[in-house]
Formats: C-alpha cells, sequence, structure tokens
C-alpha cells in the first residue's frame, strides 16, 4: 500500500500509513536560540487525529510538551526514549510507553521498535512498520556503527528520514553530535533504502549563538549530491513543510 509523509518542521515528520497517523518529535513553536529557520506546516490543532507520537530524546526542538499540549486528542499514545515519560504524563497525556533500543511497542495497526542511536542526550531511533511498509526515522544522532544493525534486522527499508545537518558544539571543543549530510547518505546505502528524505537541517539559533555556540554546514542538497555516490539505488528527495510525498508500496518480488 501507499505511504504518504509530509515534514511538518525540522525533524517533525507526519506519517500516513492508510489513514493512521503518526506524528515524530514533535516541535511546534519557537524561542530564543531557538528557530525553525523554515515554515510550520500545522499547528497542534489542526493535526489529523493520530495514532501515536513518537519522541527520539528530550530536547526542546523535538519533544516540545509545552506547545503539543493543545492537540486535543488527549488519549493519543507516545512512545519515547526512556526516562521521558513523565514530562509527557505532565502535559496531559497519560497513554506513554518508554523504550530503549530493541523494545517495542504497537499503536494499532502500527509496530515501533526503537533502534541505537548517540547525540548529546540519550536518544534513540525508530523503525516504524505498517501497512507493508517499513520507515526508519533518525531522530537527530550521530552516524553510528550500531546502526548497521538496523539494515541486518530490517533488510527492507522504504523510507529513511535522516537528519544531516552535521551539527557540533563549538565549547565543547566542536564535539560532533548530528551526523553530516554525506554520513547520512552513506547510511542511507547501509540501509538500502528505497527513497531518503533529509531532516533536521533549516534550524539556527541565530546569527549569534549560531556564531559562538553552534557550527553546522550540513544542507538537503549536499545529502541529496552524497546520495548518487553513496547510495545510488535510494531515491533522494528533498521536502519542504507541507509538501506531500507519497511512497508507493514496493512491487511484489521486487525486492
Ligand atoms: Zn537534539
Amino acid at each position: 500500500m501507499t505511504l504518504t509523509i509530509t515534514r511538518v518542521t525540522h525533524a517533525c515528520v507526519l506519517m500516513d500509513f492508510a489513514g493512521q497517523w503518526l506524528l515524530t518529535d514533535p516541535w511546534f513553536s519557537e524561542r530564543r536560540g531557538y528557530y525553525r529557520g523554515e515554515p510550520l506546516a500545522f499547528t497542534p490543532g489542526s493535526l489529523p487525529e493520530l495514532a501515536g507520537v513518537l519522541v527520539s530524546h528530550g530536547h526542546y526542538d523535538h519533544f516540545d510538551m509545552a506547545a503539543f499540549a493543545a492537540y486535543p486528542h488527549r488519549s493519543v499514545p507516545f512512545v519515547v526514549k526512556r526516562g521521558l515519560a513523565a514530562r509527557v504524563r505532565a502535559a496531559g497525556f497519560a497513554n506513554v510507553t518508554e523504550v530503549d533500543p530493541w523494545e517495542q511497542a504497537s499503536l494499532g495497526g502500527l509496530r515501533v521498535t526503537a533502534a541505537p542511536a548517540k547525540h548529546s542526550v540519550p536518544e534513540v531511533s525508530f523503525v516504524v512498520e505498517g501497512q507493508g511498509q517499513t520507515v526508519f526515522f533518525g531522530g537527530d544522532t550521530l552516524r553510528i556503527a550500531q546502526l548497521d544493525e538496523v539494515a541486518r534486522r530490517y533488510p527492507r527499508i522504504d523510507l529513511a528520514l535522516l537528519p544531516v545537518n552535521g551539527l557540533a558544539i563549538r565549547p565543547a571543543f566542536n564535539r560532533q553530535v548530528v551526523m553530516t549530510a554525506e554520513q547520512a547518505a552513506e547510511l542511507a546505502g547501509v540501509l538500502r533504502a528505497r527513497v531518503a528524505v533529509p531532516i533536521h537541517y533549516r534550524y539556527t539559533a541565530g546569527p549569534i549563538r549560531d556564531r559562538l555556540l553552534l557550527k553546522y554546514d550540513g544542507t538537503p542538497e549536499r545529502f541529496a549530491q552524497a546520495l548518487t555516490s553513496a547510495a545510488s539505488a535510494t531515491q533522494g528527495k528533498i521536502l519542504e513543510p507541507g509538501e506531500l510525498l507519497t511512497v508507493p508500496g514496493a512491487a511484489a518480488g521486487q525486492r
């Protein structure tokens, strides 16, 4: 069957598995030092009724519970990195499951499996299976070797959503905390993803904080360019906020 996705903004993506809607890493507001740098395609109130919300880690630009509290369906189930449930419940959403890598949860007819990730705070990535489609959501991670295990466990990945800005923290001796566009393209090749969509690349901390605190140069264009050599079987697609992408089901016997 056909999977349809819309990037809401940054790493917040809305996926439609034949009427079962899943949202990743909700971010619906801005504050000092956190600017989207691109439009916001939905508000919490304009979202469809969700089958679930996935949260990769506890940073504000991925876990904006203050703004998401405006979402009207309080029984929506959350699947979050272990340690974040209390903040979900405090925002008024009681249905929450914590996961670490390789733990699973069901959201309606969708199966969610946490996968490894490494960032500046504890994080997971996710694999979502439903309606014959398999999606890898990279969240905000470095390209760690443990991600190769995703390819071993899931020989068919239909869609990979991969962070590409290569963020590094200047006061921490330029410690890298997010994979670069080229590392993301290499991962798309290892995952043998049919389609790959870059996420997490327009965010800025503002001109002064960017100069003092952050360092990043990954762009979706560089990711698309790197895919042509690192993952030539993968179709890259740059998705602006609000733009729809349809991922057709893999033809039987094609893989
Ligand atoms: Zn983060």
